[in-house]
């Protein structure tokens, strides 16, 4: 568990580029650094986020209508029409920007280990990152709700086009997203992700509110965690080091940083 740590008081007063030095300075010490992203780090990809004021999803449904498992099962059409579609409208065109290559760097130059991900858009694996854990599922495929069938997200979205909506499994049970919904178990992926932290010594954590349980419970396994969000989060109040900027900027300082002393070697 997260011994009581006392490195805020270190950092308090830094501006942004010593946090920065600070942050670079912790990963080449660590002995086993992660990432968890959340939404936040996709929203320069043009994927909205769930909580920024003004673009946030939340702003526009009500979750538990549309996004829950409750609701896929009471109105599957209304799950497909209102909550599904704006996920996917979104997440086809994307692509990875500049903070999930930077991670993606970092974990081949041996500062990271991988990335535990709340965001189900794939984009971590598009940017290169490796050892990927994803603790709310992915858009990659579904599955029958009755017989378990697997349904790529193609063959998914090809029915939703032809206007197949809710889309149907051969055996007449309602196909539903790999994602994990409000009111679903967690998945594999998170038990793994929570074992991996255990492991560390440094988290970074970026655009994540942290504030959906029990994701938001990872960093209380970590001794030294340092925030990279827009906004204020959930774990402020215990993180030893925050920088209130955009993931991609902070991110290529950051990298700018590390590449120092790269150069020296
Ligand atoms: P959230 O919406 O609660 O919080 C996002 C945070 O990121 C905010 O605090 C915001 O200030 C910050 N942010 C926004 N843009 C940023 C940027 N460019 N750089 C740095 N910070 C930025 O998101 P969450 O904590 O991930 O929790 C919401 C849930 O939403 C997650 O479970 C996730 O599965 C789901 N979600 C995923 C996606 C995706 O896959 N891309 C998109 C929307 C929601």
């Amino acid at each position: 568990m997260r011994k009581v740590f006392e490195v805020t008081q270190t950092v308090k007063g830094l501006g942004y580029h010593e946090k920065i030095a600070q942050l670079a300075d912790w990963l080449r010490k660590a002995k086993r650094a992660m990432a968890l992203t959340g939404a936040g780090i996709s929203t320069e990809s043009g994927i909205p986020d769930f909580r920024s004021p003004g673009t946030g999803l939340w702003e526009k449904v009500d979750p538990m209508a549309v996004l829950s498992v409750q609701a896929l099962r009471r109105d599957p059409r209304r799950f497909y029409r209102e909550g599904f579609s704006l996920f996917i409208s979104t997440l086809e065109s994307a692509q990875p920007n500049p903070a999930h290559q930077v991670l993606a760097w970092l974990e081949e130059k041996g500062f990271l280990a991988g990335v535990i991900t709340q965001n189900v858009d794939g984009l971590h694996q598009k940017a290169g990152s490796r050892l990927v854990f994803e603790v709310h599922g992915h858009m990659r495929s579904g599955h029958c709700l009755q017989c378990r069938h697997h349904y790529d997200m193609q063959t998914i979205v090809d029915f939703l086009q032809k206007g197949e909506v809710p889309p149907l499994c051969t055996c007449g049970g309602v196909i539903r997203p790999d994602v994990t919904l409000f009111g679903d178990p967690m998945p594999p992926d998170f038990w793994r992700a929570t074992q991996e932290a255990e492991k560390c010594d440094l988290l970074l954590v970026m655009g994540s509110s942290l504030v959906v349980a029990p994701a938001n419970t990872i960093p209380e396994l970590v001794e030294r965690v340092a925030i990279i969000n827009l906004g204020g989060t959930g774990y402020d109040y215990r993180a030893d080091l925050i920088i209130n900027e955009k993931a991609s900027k902070a991110l290529l300082d950051l990298k700018a940083e590390l590449e120092k002393d790269l150069r020296r070697e």
